[in-house]
């Protein structure tokens, strides 16, 4: 079945009331990312299933945002087929819906899907995680380019819709050092052709190679205080949100515990706010940060 709540977006620059969706689809073709278990999720459901599960969430859509994911790609058509999809966006601009986030791989975006959108905002979120290739090659096992996500985005824009690039911050084999720089370098490849940048801080999921690493010692998700140093040090105009999923848990981006809550709330409303003033924080765990920023270099094999 599908899962549902309301947050808040970001909406022509202020905060909106937004429904987020969760559809139960086939899920990720592609399932071999190094950190990624949300194809777990998946099940096997046939259109009739999935009309239903559309049918449902249509009965409760009373907002001008919609987020509507799978635990895979909104433009896969083995997930969502070109039918229903339309059949979807056509209920969406019925209800009053003015934009909708979804999220795919880029080798399912093409102008004719595109074409459905037409009257309607829409933000296509695109899981880059990195403007390095060997980076998003070695540690993450992504199986697309950075070319791959560039033609992507470009026909996005061409159309006029909004592209949101998802970074992650501190894939496997690399250390905390190497993902700030890691992100800051991607920022600055990236922000010429994306309206938003999301940095997504990595969680420990079940099943996944992170995992096994983690379980071996030989993995620490990144500090929170990493998210907020860059943050702080990027300088281009583009719009950075970042919700740190599972922060404060051991699974979880997190510091000494006392901070976790304070620093993962600033965070989120540094998301729907862009004010960094609101990351102006301290805590005597930063000076513990600083040291593994300096020495987890020491403890890893050389990539980049
Ligand atoms: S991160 Fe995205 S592309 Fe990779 S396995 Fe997960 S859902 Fe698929
Ligand atoms: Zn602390």
């Amino acid at each position: 079945m599908f899962r549902l709540w309301r947050e808040f977006e970001r909406f022509r620059g202020k905060k909106e009331n937004c429904m987020t969706v969760i559809l139960t689809t086939r899920g990720c073709r592609w399932r071999k990312c190094t950190m990624c278990s949300y194809w777990l999720e998946s099940r096997d459901v046939n259109d009739e299933m999935l009309k239903k599960q559309i049918d449902l969430v249509f009965e409760r859509v009373d907002t001008k945002l919609l987020k509507i994911f799978t635990s895979g790609s909104f433009f896969d058509e083995n997930e969502i087929s070109t039918e229903l999809r339309r059949y979807l966006v056509e209920k969406a601009k019925k209800l009053g819906v003015e934009k909708i986030i979804v999220e795919s791989r880029p080798e399912f975006i093409d102008e004719e899907k595109l074409e459905d959108f037409e009257g309607l905002e829409l933000e296509v979120g695109i899981g880059l995680e990195t403007a390095n290739d060997l980076v998003r090659e070695i540690c993450i096992n992504k199986g697309f380019s950075f070319f791959d996500f560039f033609s992507a985005a470009e026909i996005l824009k061409r159309r006029g819709f909004r592209v949101k690039c998802y970074l992650l911050l501190k894939p496997p084999f690399i250390s905390e050092r190497e993902a700030i720089l890691d992100i800051l370098e991607s920022v600055d490849k990236v922000s010429k052709v994306v309206d938003v940048i999301s940095i997504n801080m990595m969680n420990v999921q079940r099943g996944t190679l992170v995992e096994k690493l983690w379980k071996r010692n030989l993995y620490r998700p990144p500090w929170l205080w990493s998210a907020v140093e860059v943050i702080k040090k990027i300088k281009k105009d583009v719009e950075i949100i970042c919700d740190p999923v599972a922060g404060g848990k051991i699974r979880g981006p997190h510091n000494c515990g006392k901070c976790d809550r304070e620093v993962v709330n600033a965070l989120k409303l540094f998301s729907v706010t862009q004010d960094k003033t609101l990351l102006d924080l301290n805590c005597e765990c930063r000076i513990l940060w600083n040291k593994s920023v300096e020495i987890e270099d020491f403890a890893r094999i050389p990539l980049i």
